[in-house]
């Protein structure tokens, strides 16, 4: 089962209990980036290309868990840059767990074999390993040949431990639906226990800018690949049928940028994972203070061809709590690959895309500075003292 039943109940309670209490706006998953140094460099990540200063930013594990208790949310995906570089990164994992929340470890596999002994397979643990299709996918998509075979053996070696072992596919243009499917259906025999996949998100400072899908094209794909297998059934997908519907062009959903709140080493960041707009200094004020409607499909250029999971599962899940029949519907019958799609959301009035990443950096680097001159001048006061 690619949720288990302990999560799907927690999970399920947790909305149940935001809707008693009257809430519109309250996350799902906690995205949390602890640092943005990687050992790959992906042409299609947005992530990695800061200046060294600031890839050498850590969260701190308080930090990590203060995030984890500020925002509540039942679920907490840890990302990056890549999480297994953090040195602390096993403390990090265990504080959450035993706080219950349910733990996505993303990571690209390359050290996950030198470190797999400090971690123990746990009901409220999974780790999520990026592969974005089959060998020569996936190694072109994170331009490094042999990346692939290390990730599947650090698949297989985790397995063996008995670890929860998903896959977080990241698709682009250049992605063939028949090669796709196969793909998934390789995964069954490695053992996954879940899949999950989205469309790459055009990030303004990715080094390939060529091969972002547009929105009909997502929509394309996701039906000729579903179509190979059953309308999704034949695959073990961690997402919400609904979600797939979507994907495949079948619901017009606007995004829940607050269902994914994403917390960096510059702070709380607007207004979703995919978009670095601003930050917050704290949760309350991300929520309360973050002019929410000035973003997704139809109100800002940047978010014209969205359709990541991070901004649409959560719409998906809300969408499931009220019409469980839809959903049930989508789950048992498979994803409709041949009806019409439901229309596009206009993208006349949206306002134009605004470019404010080198002052975020500019910023940052500045209060770099200032705390390294504060602590050098603590150790001279220190050392005279
Ligand atoms: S559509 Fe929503 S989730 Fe996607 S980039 Fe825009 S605000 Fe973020």
């Amino acid at each position: 089962m690619p949720i288990p039943l302990l999560q799907v109940a927690r999970v399920g309670a947790y909305v149940m209990h935001q809707r008693l209490r009257g809430r519109k706006r309250y996350p799902l998953v906690l995205m949390l980036e602890p640092l943005f140094r990687c050992n790959l460099a992906c042409a299609g990540c947005g992530k990695i290309d800061y200046p060294d200063p600031i890839l050498d930013q850590r969260l701190s594990i308080d930090e990590c868990l203060a995030a984890v208790d500020e925002c509540g949310a039942p679920v907490v995906s840890i990302a990056g840059g890549e999480p297994l570089l953090h040195k602390e990164i096993e403390a990090i994992v265990a504080g959450i767990i035993a706080r219950r929340r349910f733990v996505y470890l993303c990571t690209n596999a390359l050290l996950l074999q030198k470190k797999l002994a400090r971690f123990r397979p746990d009901p409220y643990f999974v780790w999520s390993v990026h592969l974005d299709g089959d060998r020569g996918m996936h190694d072109h998509s994170v331009c490094q040949p042999g990346v692939y075979d290390r990730a599947v053996a650090a698949i297989k070696a985790a397995k063996a431990k008995g670890f929860r072992v998903n896959i977080n596919c990241t698709l682009f243009n250049d992605a063939d639906a028949e090669r796709v499917a196969r793909f998934f259906d390789e995964l069954a025999a490695l053992g996954i226990d879940g899949i999950t996949v989205s469309p790459g998100y055009a990030y303004e400072r990715a080094p390939d800018q060529e091969h972002f899908l547009k929105r009909r094209d997502t929509k394309e794909l996701f039906r000729a690949i579903f179509r190979r297998g059953r309308g999704g059934r034949a695959w073990s997908f961690s997402q919400s049928s609904l979600f797939l519907d979507f994907l495949a062009g079948n619901q017009s959903y606007r995004c829940t940028p607050w269902g994914n709140p994403t917390r960096t080493v510059f702070g709380w960041q607007r207004p979703c994972y995919l978009l670095g707009e601003g930050y917050a200094r704290t949760f309350r004020e991300l929520m309360d203070e973050t002019d929410w409607d000035a973003y997704g499909t139809g109100n800002y250029e940047k978010c014209a061809d969205c359709m990541v999971h991070s901004g649409y599962e959560a719409t998906a899940v809300q969408d499931a709590v009220r019409h469980p029949l839809k959903a049930l519907r989508v789950a048992l019958r498979g994803v409709d690959t041949e009806g019409p799609m439901v229309d596009e959301i206009s993208l006349a009035g949206q306002r134009p895309a605004r470019f404010v990443h080198s002052r975020h950096v500019e910023q940052k680097l500045a209060e770099i500075r200032i705390a390294e001159t504060r602590s050098k001048a603590f150790a001279t006061a220190r050392k005279r003292a």
